[in-house]
């Protein structure tokens, strides 16, 4: 986004502010769609933990998307932003029967990530069809802490329980309508996608009732100059052809759906802050900030890496500062 346009907010709103760049959005969106274009029926439901901000959803809705939520909280945010159920996902990890219980009357499309809820849902809801996410046992994402699709991991039925799942659903009549799986965040490799996917299809072909299968998120974007990202285009590409092909061996047209968070987000958005202090010590020289780890975690939290600019004193004589917020 332009520096003087930049400037212009913060005088206009004052800092600190966050500023969100629609057009980045927008065309992140139609990045996605383009690439997966020679699929017949395609969602792309937003994750929206990525930003949850309630324009940034009328926006992603305004351009066709879904959303993916994963607390009953989130769902509440969707229909204030003008979703209806069909268009949300829920796809939590080790929530309450409550809250599923409050999802089931509500509508919306439910993914179900362990066996025993499985069992629980089935005999509360035995009409409700659901999804199941799948633990594809896979090591991928940017640092450990984001991946989720490996065999230590917490999240998803592990692909080796299929038969546990079939036993389940022949005693409860609950019908499978989607298989869902999502690896981590922050994943290069095109191959490790193809190496998901192959899994799901696996499993997807055991289940004769599917509506669509459900390949998650995690598509990389660059944080820094000198970044590498997914090739989204290659990967839609060769993931277009794949789900034809699995379609027509499993006889029917199936829809083909991602749930893509930081992808869509992580480039859009600015936190223009003020310096409050400027204090040499032997080491440095500190620029302490009107914002804070309670602004923006990720730095505390994953040690994630933010670019700084000075965008109201662009030309004047550098000097190196250690930038650092009021709190820790
Ligand atoms: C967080 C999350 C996503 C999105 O991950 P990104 O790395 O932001 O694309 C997708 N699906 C589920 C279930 C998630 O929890």
């Amino acid at each position: 986004m332009n520096k003087d346009h930049l400037l212009s907010l913060a005088k206009k709103y004052s800092c600190p502010l966050y500023v969100y760049n629609a057009e980045k959005i927008i065309s992140q969106f139609k990045r996605l769609e383009n690439a997966f274009g020679d699929t017949k029926s395609l969602n792309i439901n937003y994750a929206i933990k990525a930003l949850s901000n309630i324009s940034i959803l009328k926006l992603i809705k305004s351009l066709g998307g879904n959303i993916d939520c994963v607390s009953i909280q989130e769902v509440q945010l969707g229909f204030q932003a003008g979703f209806t159920p069909h268009q949300i996902s829920f796809t939590p990890s080790g929530v309450s029967i409550n809250e599923l219980d409050k999802a089931a009357n509500f509508g919306v499309k439910i993914t179900l990530d362990s066996l025993s809820i499985l069992k629980e849902f089935g005999n509360k809801h035995p009409k409700i069809p659901v999804a199941i996410r799948i633990n594809p046992h896979i090591m991928a994402g940017g640092n450990k802490k984001i991946s989720v699709g490996h065999a230590a991991s917490k999240f998803g039925i592990s692909k080796n329980q299929i038969n546990e799942v079939k036993k389940i659903i022949d005693k409860t009549g609950t019908v499978i309508n989607g298989v869902h799986m999502h690896t981590g965040s922050d994943i290069l490799d095109v191959e490790v996608f193809v190496k998901g996917a192959e899994v799901l299809f696996n499993i997807a072909k055991e289940f004769n009732n599917l509506d669509y299968i459900d390949f998650g998120g995690g598509f990389k974007v660059a944080y820094k100059e000198g970044d590498t990202a997914t090739d989204i285009e290659r990967f839609g590409k060769i993931m277009s052809q794949r789900f034809d092909e699995f379609c027509k061996e499993y006889g029917r047209d199936l829809s083909m759906e991602f749930e893509p968070g930081k992808f869509l987000v992580s480039e859009c958005g600015y936190l223009l802050t003020q310096v409050n202090v400027v204090k040499p010590n032997t080491e440095t020289i500190f620029a302490g900030i009107d914002s804070g780890l309670n602004h923006l975690l990720r730095p505390m939290y994953y040690n994630a890496y933010h670019h700084i600019e000075n965008i109201s004193n662009p030309t004047g004589k550098e000097k190196e500062y250690t930038v650092v917020g009021y709190i820790c």
